[in-house]
């Protein structure tokens, strides 16, 4: 295949040698392309140079004027080393400091009598005024007034200069600048008021004398705004071929049995919410259409995603198809099949629990009968999508927690089955409409916006660690009460033996306040999966009292006996983490509590989350706030998404243009899916130069 010029290997850009090119790899810029692609963070304006009796503290400025003095200079009861050079013009001097420096390097370039411009932030010291750390160009004989202009600033990574970058941008841009082609059709450019690619690149890089640098600097330049639309309209594009491709392949017909359906339902130890109700509704309707169902259940925690998804599956039993229900974790897949154990009872419907801690010969007979048939429905974790499991006829598919799998791993379970086989992935982690858009662009939804009848709101409180003797007097009211409880402490990767000892010393510390009258115990991701089942049921039937866990309880254990919910350092978890952790209580009657212990006084940021969680359980308004305070990767973690990063684009803030972008994909890829229309041509082109290898799009090329 010919390689567009603009993916050539950034190597072959003049100034980018192996280790620049290295450097360049570790910000994810491979190609020219990737190097042209690199916005500007922002942009110091040098069109106006200022005589230096001008000059005020507290902006960024600019003044041209003749080295009058340089050298070493000593500064403070410490005499700190520092360089200083004076420079001055017709009308006054000015002083400008480096407190890092090579002297070697700066008494070559500082030679008294050369001509020099300065811009950066001008400050006041001892009644005069300086530049510290300024940008600094030579003026040589003939610059004329190319120093006259708005310089980008670029985002850099260990070692690689500004100079430099701005260089080879500038070297790529030469050299490559011919090949960059208009994108959008006119009728595209006009209806949004984009800029023509080439132009938008130009601007970014090289700002006309014109320009607003407010603008610029904002990210609202005309410039920043396609590129804007540019990236969501991309992503969308992929989106809507692969939904295209999903609604155009034949799927299963689960036909409607309502005999069976009733009785389910009947059986059931209680009745279903309206929401339920309705939401079970969309879903059965659309699994007995002959297209494949790819549908997300969105639901807040404890609002009762379980029992949707089990009549679901049932429709997909009665139609003579095997159903597999995956989780992401193995107490959770434990927990699911429990739970449906229970609700399945009067149904008589055979159910196997398969993860990693199913061996031997338990595995080689659910293996077999998976794959004669025999067995109808199974939950399980990862090893469901292991090579060695085959089905006979896998026709339904629910994924819980979706945001832990990830898009491969959605396509992989998707491959067992025989035809395409209906998909509900459901979550707990309530996703801003923005970002559903973009994540599951492909997917219609449903959502439960209603819990169960009976629930109280749970009452969060934010502690200090000085307050822990109240912790305490409130959890033993609680134990004495009959309740129990969970104590979380976070784990963190980097950290984790040190976090693993912190949780341990923890458990014992409450083992010292609570016990004898009170149970402690630990449960931990190392432990043994025996051991944390035993730890488990014993917590589930009342044996311990109070659970100390790093996140592992995190993802959809269901003790409504527990009501305290106490979460040590909270700040260092993440909105959606916290709201998840403290929906594990308030699943009963019971008043329940979260508590948040935490450091919060030094964070502006962590003060803020920890805030919002006081004030509000509103699972959606936490999603909302999350994305603005952290942006998307809390949501997506982006690796494990296979969604590409967005340069320019921001989910919280740029909600119109994704719709836009959005609806305008999803119209183009309905009317020409194909793209043979002559102005959708450009769109194939630029789809395999940008997401080739990350997004499927078998149906393009
Ligand atoms: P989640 O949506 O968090 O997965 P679950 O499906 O685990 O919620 O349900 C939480 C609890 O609420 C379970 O104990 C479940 O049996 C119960 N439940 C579900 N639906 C209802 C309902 N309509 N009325 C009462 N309890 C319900
Ligand atoms: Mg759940």
């Amino acid at each position: 295949m010919n390689r567009h010029p603009l993916a050539t290997p950034v190597q072959f850009v003049k100034g980018v040698g192996p280790a620049i090119a290295a450097k360049l790899a570790r910000m994810g810029i491979f190609t020219v392309n990737d190097l042209l692609s690199v916005i500007p963070i922002r942009y110091i304006d040098r069109r106006q140079i200022l005589p230096i009796s001008e000059l005020a503290p507290g902006r960024e400025r600019t003044v041209i004027g003749t080295i009058a003095a340089s050298g070493v200079s000593f500064l403070g009861k410490r005499r700190k080393r520092i360089y200083e050079i004076i420079v001055e013009d017709e009308t006054g001097r000015v002083s400008a400091k480096w407190f890092n420096f090579n002297q070697r390097y700066c008494e070559q370039k500082f030679r008294i009598g050369s001509k020099i411009l300065l811009s950066g932030e001008v400050s006041e010291f001892q009644m005069t005024l300086q530049f510290i750390h300024p940008d600094v160009e030579t003026l040589t004989e003939g610059s004329g007034e190319t120093y006259a202009k708005v310089i980008p600033v670029y985002p850099l990574t260990e070692g690689l200069y500004q100079k430099t970058m701005r260089k080879i941008v500038r070297n790529a841009w030469d050299s490559f600048n011919q090949f960059i082609e208009p994108v959008f059709p006119d009728a595209m450019v006009e209806e949004f008021g984009l800029a023509d690619p080439w132009g938008c690149l130009q601007e970014l890089h090289f700002p006309s004398m014109d320009t607003d640098v407010n603008l610029l600097n904002l990210g609202r330049s005309k410039a920043h705004r396609t590129l804007i639309f540019d990236e969501f309209f991309f992503l969308e594009l992929g989106m809507a071929l692969r939904r295209k491709r999903a609604t155009t392949e034949a799927g299963i017909v689960f036909q409607r049995k309502e005999e069976g359906y009733n009785r389910f339902i009947s059986s059931l130890p209680f009745g279903l919410t309206s929401a339920q109700k309705r939401v079970i509704e969309e879903i059965r309707s659309d699994m007995a259409k002959p297209l494949p169902m790819n549908r997300l259940l969105q639901g807040d925690v404890g609002s009762g995603k379980t029992v949707v998804a089990l009549a679901a599956a049932l429709q997909a039993i009665g139609a003579g198809y095997q159903a597999a229900i995956m989780a992401p974790t193995e107490i959770l897949a434990e927990q699911h099949f429990e739970t449906i154990t229970k609700l399945l009872q009067p149904m008589g419907i055979s159910h196997y629990l398969l993860t990693s801690n199913v061996k031997g010969c338990e595995r080689n007979s659910i293996y077999s009968g998976l794959l004669s048939g025999e067995i109808p429905l199974v939950v399980g974790t990862h090893a469901l999508i292991q090579e060695n499991v085959a089905f006979r006829k896998l026709g339904f598919i629910v994924v819980d927690e979706q945001h832990r799998f990830g898009v491969l791993q959605r396509a992989a379970i998707q491959k067992k089955g025989e035809r395409r086989p209906d998909v509900l992935i459901m979550t707990a982690t309530p996703i801003p409409r923005t970002l559903a858009m973009t994540l599951y662009g492909d997917l219609d939804v449903s959502v439960i916006d209603e819990l169960p009848p009976g629930r109280r709101p749970i009452i969060t409180r934010l502690y200090e660690e000085h307050q822990r003797e109240k912790l305490y007097q409130g959890m033993r009211s609680e134990l004495v009460r009959g309740r129990q409880i969970y104590v979380v402490y976070p784990l963190i990767e980097e950290s984790e033996k040190m976090d693993l000892k912190n949780a341990t010393d923890m458990s014992r510390e409450l083992a010292l306040v609570f016990e004898p009258e009170f149970k402690v115990a630990l449960l931990h991701g190392r432990m043994s999966g025996d051991l944390k089942e035993s730890i488990m049921s014993d917590f589930k039937a009342g044996k311990i009292h109070i659970l100390v866990a790093t996140s592992v309880v995190e993802v959809g254990v269901d003790v409504p006996n527990a009501s305290v919910m106490v979460i040590e350092h909270a700040e260092r978890f993440g909105l959606s983490q916290l709201h998840q952790l403290r929906g594990r209580v308030g699943r009963s009657t019971h008043q329940s509590y979260c508590i948040l212990m935490a450091d919060y006084r030094r964070s502006e940021d962590a003060r803020k989350r920890l805030a919002v969680m006081v004030e509000t359980t509103d699972g959606f308004r936490i999603a909302e706030e999350d994305l603005a305070l952290r942006g998307p990767g809390e949501f997506i973690g982006t690796r494990q998404s296979g969604l590409p990063p967005f340069r320019v684009a921001n989910l919280a803030r740029d909600v119109r243009i994704l719709s836009q972008a959005r609806e305008t994909a999803f119209k183009i890829v309905e009317q020409d899916p194909g793209f043979v229309s002559p102005e959708h041509q450009m769109f194939r082109k630029v789809l395999l130069l940008r997401w080739a290898g990350k997004l499927d799009l078998a149906s393009v090329s």
